[in-house]
């Protein structure tokens, strides 16, 4: 069967992903590129992405937790690599150990990090994170001139070298949002107070993909593209992919397990949310929650099946779902395309987007690990 996995597969074109990281740094010719590879890179492979990454021009990679950029470590990828989410007592030794960049938000992070600094008997990489306005992570700026203070006076006692500053925005996906100058202001702000502090940073960042793509005023030294890079326009409202030069990266599809005429007033799937008007050909899509297709696509979700589009009927299952192909013919076997780059004629992560109220991001991301990922 053409030489792909028998039940369902997701293809991750890094041919595209490539492209993109080229197509995203002509937009930002003079900043370093950080490629966000975060949650298995947004459902997509960490390790095949990030070194496809690497070898399209990517000199930084950016993580959430430090667990996943130790598995870069571990999978021999040597870029700078930085993290930011962390808890007490994180694997701060082992980050400093293989010399990954880590983020301190705060004085107890700094303390940790300084600690395992002179326990390994190294000098730790640490950027420091202000929150600009998104309320998450990062020092408040009332917090920052006492966290630059202790990391300088820690820099001096050779523990740390503080290679980056960095912030990230709130609503930059919004083009025009007040935020996004009120939050550059607050940047600008905390680099002044980290200079004078006497700190000296390598890279200074904000920009991730809306950023790079529509605010080069927001690239500084560095932009931390993540959704852009796996062809997923940020910002639909503005510019398809193709519009932004960037492709699709994932496509997912399945084989049908089943094809069968049934009667009309037939309920299909829990529930008999859908029941068959007429006499129809069903036919089952063998993936379900379990593999990341969204419960909210019940009734909803668009399936490239036998030439046409279809809807999910009735409800997705853990492991499947029904489409009705009403007089048209298929065969088990036949291929089930839930999204891809949409030349073929199937959907993309966006119709399915808003087919279920939620965000592409999102619908990459949960693609589950049960669905093979085939690389081409
Ligand atoms: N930087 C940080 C700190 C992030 O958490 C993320 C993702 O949410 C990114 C950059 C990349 O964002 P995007 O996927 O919108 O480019």
């Amino acid at each position: 069967m053409n030489g792909k996995p028998l039940r369902a597969w997701a293809q991750i074109d890094l041919t595209a992903l490539r492209s993109n990281v080229s197509a995203l740094k002509a937009k930002a010719p003079t900043a370093a590129f950080m490629a966000v590879v975060k949650a298995d890179a947004y459902g997509h492979g960490m390790v095949p992405c990030a070194k496809a990454a690497v070898e399209a021009g990517a000199t930084w990679l950016g993580t959430a937790t430090p667990e996943e950029a130790l598995a870069l470590r571990k999978a021999g990828l040597t870029a700078r690599t930085l993290c930011w989410l962390w808890t007490p007592g994180g694997p701060w030794r082992e980050c400093v150990e293989a010399d990954i960049d880590v983020t301190v938000s705060g004085l107890w992070a700094l303390r940790e990090v300084t600690a395992a600094a002179e326990e390994a008997g190294r000098t730790a990489r640490v950027q420091l994170k202000i929150d600009a306005g998104l309320g998450r992570n990062g020092a408040q700026p009332e917090q920052w001139p006492e966290l630059t203070a202790q990391a300088r006076a820690a820099e001096e006692a050779g523990l740390i070298k503080v290679t980056g500053v960095w912030a990230h925005f709130s609503c930059a996906d919004e083009p025009g949002h007040p935020s996004i100058e009120r939050e550059l202001t607050v940047f600008r702000q905390a680099l002044a107070v980290a200079e004078a502090a006497g700190l000296e940073p390598e890279v200074r960042h904000i920009a991730n993909s809306p950023g790079t793509l529509t605010l080069p005023e927001a690239h500084f030294d560095l932009v931390r593209p993540g959704v852009a890079m796996y062809g997923i326009s940020p910002v639909p409202q503005i510019g398809s992919p193709a519009e932004f030069g960037l492709r699709p990266v994932m496509t997912v599809a399945g084989r049908l397990a089943s094809v069968k005429r049934v009667p009309g007033g037939h309920g299909v799937s829990y529930g008999h949310q859908y029941v068959t008007p007429g006499e129809t050909t069903l036919a089952l899509v063998p993936l379900g929650y379990a593999d990341g297709v969204p419960r909210h696509a019940s009734g909803t979700g668009p399936v490239l099946v036998a030439g046409k589009w279809r809807t999910v009927a009735g409800r997705v299952a853990m492991d499947q779902f029904v489409v009705d192909l009403g007089g048209d013919a298929a065969e088990p076997g036949d291929e089930a395309v839930l999204f891809g780059p949409g030349d073929g004629g199937e959907p993309t992560a966006e119709d399915w987007a808003r087919a279920c109220g939620t965000i592409a991001y999102e619908i990459v991301t949960r693609i589950g690990g049960r669905v093979p990922r085939v690389y081409v």
